[in-house]
């Protein structure tokens, strides 16, 4: 049976991007060996990760003087190398959600945090607005899409101090105006590739500004000198990275995922206010195009479990909702089809017929 893959990360990709990825592991670059079991330093491998970071610059309009780097530990790894690297006294941090908590907590480590504004209250469901940015911050840390509560900043709001954004569930879904951030980072299981590889894009001179010695692994210049490669980095994410990188650029770049992204999310929204059953969770101008949430109406509670048992058996995978919110969770990245938002589409308006 066909299966259509809703999970939320580690997430689909497009099927060619796994062909490609699987065939360099069997023979890399008509080499004889797997990409697996070649040296980093290989001559042919420095070109892979030479032309997944002029993608990530050309796809994302980088401007001069930043840095793109691929380094492995999880997006949750930059939590901590953030305020290792930028916080001298005082940051600002939105709380909006799980992650940026998490990512909260390890810059409490180092230094003041103040939290701007927090939806924690009404479970995350909405995106605060009408904070304010301390203007002696080091920086602002925002979270553009959350993932697990299914709201998204789909814009680069203006502040008074450089930003920091987790970019790990929307990276690449949109164009981005990198110039208003010091950082931008993403874990790459959402959107960009297999889970071991963070992709960072850092402006150079934000860096090296604090006082406090830097742990070398923890220091974001380590790795802009030693170009992605001061110790061995992730080959086969970043291979699949460049690979996904490739097919983004032939689909028309970001402005056409970003178009994409809107039809999807439409559709599927569209179906969730119409169908009685339904309803979403987050608040309709902070949705996010990503991560989709929504639950039954109270009155239908109960039918919760039959109709993730009625899209499991038409080949629905990963759309349970996270427990921290319930329901459903169809996500939707990049490599999401029409065609797959249309059969849980179709599954919903069955389900409602028959009750
Ligand atoms: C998944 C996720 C993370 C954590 O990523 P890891 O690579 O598992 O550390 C952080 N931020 C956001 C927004 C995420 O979706």
């Amino acid at each position: 049976m066909k299966k259509y893959n809703f999970n939320a990360g580690p997430s689909m990709l497009p099927r060619e991007v796994i062909e490609a990825t699987a065939a360099a592991c069997l023979d890399f670059d008509g080499c004889g060996l797997s990409l697996m079991e070649i040296s980093h330093r290989a001559k042919n491998f420095q070109p892979v990760l030479d032309e997944a970071t002029a993608l990530v610059k050309e796809l994302l309009s980088v401007p001069t003087g930043y840095s793109v780097l691929f380094l492995a530990g999880g997006a949750s790894m930059e939590f901590c190398r953030i305020p290792y690297n930028f916080l001298e006294k005082k940051a600002a941090y939105l709380n909006t959600g799980t992650w940026a908590n998490k990512a909260m907590k390890e810059a409490r480590l180092l230094g003041e945090v103040v939290e701007v504004a927090s939806s924690a209250e009404a479970n995350y469901s909405y995106i605060p607005k009408g904070y304010t940015v301390p203007a002696d911050a080091d920086y602002f840390h925002i979270t553009t899409n959350n993932t697990i509560f299914g709201t998204e900043m789909r814009y680069d709001p203006d502040c008074p101090v450089p930003m920091v954004a987790d970019m790990s569930s929307d990276i690449f879904s949109r164009p981005v105006d990198v110039a208003k951030y010091n950082c931008i980072y993403a874990g790459a299981q959402k959107n960009l590739s297999m889970a071991g590889v963070n992709i960072v894009i850092v402006k150079d001179e934000a860096l090296e500004k604090v006082s406090r010695p830097l742990p070398t692994m923890l220091n974001y210049m380590t790795h802009v000198k030693g170009g992605s490669m001061f110790n061995t980095p992730p080959v086969v994410p970043i291979y699949c990275a460049m690979q996904n990188l490739r097919w983004i650029k032939a689909q028309g770049g970001v402005e056409a995922m970003d178009k994409r992204a809107v039809e999807r999310a439409a559709a599927l929204y569209g179906e969730i206010d119409r169908n009685k059953l339904f309803r979403g969770t987050a608040k309709e101008e902070d949705r996010s195009l990503m991560n989709i949430c929504f639950v039954m109406n109270d009155e239908y509670k109960e039918l919760e479990a039959d109709f993730l048992q009625m899209a499991t058996e038409r080949g629905m995978v990963g759309i349970k909702g996270h427990r921290s919110v319930g329901g459903f969770r169809a996500s939707c990245y990049n490599a999401q089809t029409l065609e797959g938002v249309n059969a849980l589409i179709q599954c919903m308006k069955d389900f409602e017929a028959a009750h």
